[in-house]
């Protein structure tokens, strides 16, 4: 992705696109991936970098959502389970196959659990990622070694997905650039414009990093902004109602031994009713999440000390090896971008979990809600607004069929596996100047060359987007992501030809961001 060569299309005169998309988190890209998919022309513009917001800091799941089942939501996990494994085909480079294990301390969560889980297989079908089972409580041990053993009675196993999302967005705006689509990341949308029937024809961006102002005419605009939904509503119409919820959600990174094996922990019903994981994710071990109201939308919110406490006391209460806040690498915080709930109420529980895509009397449509998971499904059903925005007919959509950038059956191992099929391209940099396959820091296998490749191929402008979404070095150990901002902004800055300013501008920005991962 050229990021120059996809502003100068911008100054294309008299050009109308099919789609101009808000936002390049999971549901912008689904919808620019979709309508690529039915040869429309697409233009995706983000305020930041791609997957900046929600879309970089999940639990890393590509799950039908046990839970779900649970509450009864039967057509969600329908849906789910076929999207996860589409997407396992389509990008087996950025996931794998994960097992989970539910420990289990009564005969009736036995019972409860092997039954569930039974048609959570069974609603997977042919998709179906491996049975799931009982085992005695020596297996579950010797599986999950940390687990706590009192009243210890067996596991129950199940599969789901995992995988990389920032690095996913990624390969999915790549899949569009690469499908013709204009994918703009640091280009953010000031305005609708609209025609003298206050129908909109169009988006007013700038571009945060040229400081121009553009004017992009599109048939169909759509607001794939997550959590900032409202905003561009407001644009829209300034008196439109509260319609997202923001829900907070945390996570806690610590070193994979808390758990010590390959399998990932889950609990379906902590102390409070709340569901806890703790998922082995690049050498590390992700905890979490919580589900706490927050009145404002923010890119960059900030965990709360009462939700660090609380996934810090609950995974004690089932692991042996118990991490306190000193054993915490990272933190990280996302919003959960739910439809609002009726006047009078602030319980999430009455918050819907399915996306709803909404058309306004302007024709500005909206996609709110919904997972990563099922990004793609959520793209086809905003798309399918198309004919009835612009009058104009669309063929069908084919995007469940692409495969995504990088692809490739076979993976390498370690970090490279998320490269895909470009790894090796990386390792012949490396092996015509093996200056650089000098690591970034001596306890991670980063190279200089993934910094190079990053600027080059994948629209990295800032450090923060090297550390945080290009190589995730953030979010596993925002300490080690502190010590090598340097070395990654001399070696942009050499890129670009920017001068000292620009690097102490830039280290200052990431430092700033980078202490919000860190735990006083
Ligand atoms: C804690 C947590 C855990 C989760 N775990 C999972 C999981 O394991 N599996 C799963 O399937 N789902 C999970 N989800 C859900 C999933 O992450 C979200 O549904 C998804 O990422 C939302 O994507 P989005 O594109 O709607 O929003 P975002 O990713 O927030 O993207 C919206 C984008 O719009 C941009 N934007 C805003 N305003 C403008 C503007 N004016 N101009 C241009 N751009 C703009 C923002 O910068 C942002 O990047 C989780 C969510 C949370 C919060």
């Amino acid at each position: 992705m050229d990021r120059v060569k996809n502003i100068e299309k911008l100054e294309e005169t008299g050009k109308i696109w099919d789609l101009a998309v808000i936002g390049g988190g999971a549901s912008g890209l689904g919808v620019a991936l979709d309508a690529l998919s039915r040869g429309l022309s697409v233009v995706l513009v983000e305020k930041a970098d791609f997957a900046k917001g929600t879309s970089s800091r999940s639990t890393k799941l590509v799950h039908g959502g046990v839970r779900y089942l649970a509450q009864g939501d039967v057509m969600l996990v329908f849906e789910a389970l076929k999207e996860r494994g589409r997407l396992l085909k389509n990008a087996p480079h950025l996931t794998h196959n994960q097992p989970f294990i539910i420990p289990i301390y009564t005969f009736f969560d036995k019972l409860q659990y092997s039954v569930g889980l039974k048609i959570y297989d069974w609603m997977a079908g042919k998709l179906r990622l491996g049975k799931s089972k009982f085992i005695t409580k020596g297996e579950t041990i010797k599986r999950l070694p940390k687990v706590k053993q009192e009243g210890l009675k067996g596991g129950v196993v199940y599969h789901d997905g995992q995988f990389d999302d920032a690095r996913l967005a990624l390969s999915i705006a790549m899949t569009c650039n690469e499908l013709g689509g204009n994918m703009l990341n640091y280009t953010k949308v000031n305005a609708l414009i609209k025609n003298n029937k206050g129908k909109i024809t169009g988006i007013q961006v700038r571009d945060l990093i040229g400081k121009k102002n553009y004017q992009i005419k599109a048939n169909m605009v759509i607001n794939a902004t997550g959590v900032f939904a409202d905003k561009i509503l407001q644009l829209d119409q300034p008196s439109a109602p509260k319609s997202i919820q923001p829900s907070q959600g945390i996570h806690l990174v610590v070193d994979q031994s808390f758990i010590g094996g390959k399998d990932a922990l889950m609990i379906p019903k902590t102390t409070d009713g709340r569901v806890l994981f703790a998922v082995p994710w690049q050498d590390k071990l992700v905890l979490g999440t919580t589900d706490t109201i927050r009145q404002k939308a923010k890119l960059e919110p900030e965990a709360l000390a009462k939700e660090i406490d609380f996934v810090l006391e609950t995974a004690s209460a089932y692991l042996t090896k118990k991490p306190t806040k000193s054993d915490v690498l990272s933190v990280y915080a996302g919003l959960r971008p739910l439809a609002a709930p009726k006047e009078g109420s602030t319980k999430t529980k009455e918050i819907s979990r399915s996306h709803k895509v909404i058309v306004s009397d302007s024709n500005l449509v909206s996609i709110t809600g919904g997972k990563w998971t099922t990004f793609r499904k959520m793209g086809e059903d905003t798309v399918n607004q198309f004919s009835k925005v612009s009058g104009k007919s669309i063929g069908k959509s084919q995007s469940a069929g692409i495969k995504y950038h990088g692809y490739t059956e076979h993976p390498q191992e370690g970090h490279w596996k998320g490269y895909g099929s470009n790894a090796e391209k990386i390792q012949k940099m490396i092996q015509d100047d093996p200056k650089l396959g000098e690591l970034l820091h001596s306890e991670y296998p980063y190279t200089l060359a993934e910094v190079i490749w990053a600027v080059k191929y994948e629209m990295a402008i800032k450090v923060e987007d090297i550390l945080a979404r290009r190589l995730r070095i953030l979010f596993l150990d925002a300490k080690a992501a502190k010590s090598i901002a340097p070395k990654v902004a001399q070696l942009m800055a050499k890129m670009f030809g920017k001068n000292e300013d620009w690097i102490n501008e830039e280290l200052s920005d990431f430092e700033k961001t980078a202490n919000k991962y860190i735990l006083k």
